[in-house]
């Protein structure tokens, strides 16, 4: 590979056991040397063979985070966006399963006719591509690029052996090592145990990595003595050992590492010079998080409450929006289901604001219309996103509007009211890999709405990831019946924004904008939701 730009690669791998916030790492280190002035972004490399995880359930993989651009990617790219507030591309994310989409079309193209095609060079060489790509394009300083999976992971290893030659093309004052792994707590014996972090170093060194710097995740300090021994047996400096212990919000994690000096070391190994980390602003949203005034309830009524990480970035934005009205909101997660059985109000009375969030298929849907009906009725502020808008809209067909049994075509067919169904362009799609309405596009406000209050101006864009809209046939007699259509795509003529009448607050946006919430900028409508919640309570 041919080094084009002066662009510097960070490369952050895992080792000992998956979760341990590798995504936060990557970008806090990203979020530092962004205040210093430099030029970055992040590539997420994920080993699985899917071509991006929009196909999987969210219960096995989290969010499926999207960028503007509609690429369907990994979660840990809204983490790298909430932190350096710099947009992801569909370049920011590669899997397995594209190196080897573009690999193969390759060879049958016959660009290594007469060759055979192997592991190393044809897979390694595209992988370094991608990350060349991305530091030339962007003509960056610094390109973090964040390794998913553990170190020792079968289908890790062209990564790593990928990560491992770029350090040998680009000279060692050009590349850098991050590792993390896990120092646990034994309880039993009262002790930090350093073995773990110690195999899994020796891990790498067998791939031909020495790791420059370990961030040593754990829950309890660990003490001088152990940090020497994993520095002494890792071959690592001392001060390049870095403790990283658990914090009460991710959001303390960047400043926890600028007071270990990790962005000075790193400038230091990489011989960047650069102001310091200006972090004034992070601390004081940082600082609000920790110390709130008031404290309000939120049910979230969904179908993927067993996994959190399915509502990543939801519980992020009121993480901004509490911050911002300078309250904790606490998150009732709430199962539809469960609201199908028993109702709707022993388990919604005690919070202050109710949000149905997106989802996919007809599971629990009638549980989610039922809060619904209990938000409109009770007064109770009300935030629908992608389906959980759709569902607004049914119930409201259904019990003001008089069209009995209304509902979506992605839950019934054979409807004599179709209220939400299928644009004609989707009803030819057959399949299913990247196919949704996606990514950014424009919405026209109503003046005097609720959204026009919390936007401030008529032309908003925000991010999309659904096949289903509100059916245009019906928009008139809902009108008529007193839903205000507060926002519209006027281009493709679509509903995007919908709003109750004599309610104090209840909104339903057909996209996420939960995806473009920062700690430093909490999206609007979040930030007037748990406003409109702190005031019911009151
Ligand atoms: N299932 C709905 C659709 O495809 C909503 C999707 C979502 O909530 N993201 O339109």
């Amino acid at each position: 590979m041919q080094k084009k730009t002066g662009t510097k690669f960070i490369f952050v791998t895992g080792g000992v056991v998956s979760a341990l916030g590798k995504g936060i790492a990557a970008a806090s280190i990203g979020l530092l040397l962004k205040q210093r002035g430099l030029k970055v972004s992040i590539l997420k490399l994920d080993p699985y063979l899917n071509l991006d995880p929009g196909t999987m359930s969210p219960m096995q993989h989290g969010e499926v985070y999207v960028t503007e651009d509609g690429a369907e990617t990994d979660l840990d790219l809204g983490h790298y966006e909430r932190f350096i507030d710099v947009n992801m591309t569909k370049q920011n994310n590669a899997t397995a399963g594209q190196i080897y989409e573009t690999v193969l079309s390759n060879e049958r193209r016959g660009d290594y006719l007469g060759g055979t095609v192997q592991v190393i060079p044809h897979v390694t060489n595209e992988i370094k591509n991608r990350i060349q790509f991305i530091a030339d394009e962007g003509k960056l300083d610094v390109l973090i690029v964040e390794i998913g999976g553990t170190v020792g992971d079968i289908e890790s290893l062209p990564f790593i052996e990928a990560i491992r030659q770029i350090k040998y093309d680009a000279g060692s004052q050009n590349a850098l090592y991050v590792h993390l792994t896990y120092v646990p707590y034994i309880a039993a014996a009262g002790e930090i145990k350093t073995k773990p972090t110690q195999h899994s170093v020796k891990n790498l060194l067998e791939l031909g990595i020495q790791p420059d710097i370990l961030i040593a995740r754990t829950e309890q300090p660990i003490p001088k003595s152990a940090k020497e021994k994993i520095a002494l047996f890792c071959n690592v400096e001392k001060r390049c050992v870095i403790e990283a212990k658990d914090q009460s919000t991710i959001y303390q994690v960047p400043i926890e590492f600028n007071n270990y000096k990790l962005d000075e070391i790193i400038c230091e190994k990489l011989g960047i010079e650069a102001p310091e980390s200006d972090l004034e602003d992070w601390k004081k949203f940082v600082k609000y998080i920790k110390t709130p005034a008031h404290n309000v309830k939120i049910a979230i009524v969904g179908k993927y409450v067993g996994l959190k990480d399915s509502y990543k970035s939801i519980i992020e934005a009121f993480v901004h929006a509490g911050s911002e009205n300078k309250a904790k909101v606490e998150l009732k997660w709430v199962n539809s289901e469960d609201i199908e059985h028993s109702g709707p109000a022993d388990i919604l009375s005690d919070v202050s604001g109710i949000l149905v969030p997106g989802g996919f298929g007809d599971r629990g849907i009638e549980g989610k219309l039922l809060a619904v009906k209990y938000a409109r009725e009770k007064k109770v502020p009300f935030f629908g996103i992608c389906l959980g808008m759709q569902c607004a809209v049914i119930e409201f067909a259904r019990n003001v509007g008089g069209m009995k049994n209304a509902n979506s075509t992605e839950f019934a067919r054979k409807l004599k009211f179709p209220v939400i169904d299928l644009m004609a362009d989707q009803k030819k799609i057959k399949i299913k890999g990247g196919t949704m309405r996606l990514g950014a596009f424009e919405c026209e406000i109503e003046k005097g709405t609720n959204m026009f209050n919390a936007y401030q101006k008529t032309t908003i864009s925000e991010r999309h990831r659904h096949r289903f809209e509100v059916n245009n046939e019906y928009i008139n007699t809902l009108e008529d019946c007193g839903l205000v259509l507060a926002g519209k795509n006027k281009m493709l003529n679509l509903v995007e924004a919908i709003e109750m009448p004599d309610h104090p607050w209840f909104v339903g946006v057909q996209y996420h904008p939960e995806l473009k919430s920062r700690l430093t900028k909490t999206h609007p409508l979040f930030r007037d939701f748990v406003k409109a919640a702190i005031n019911f309570q009151k």
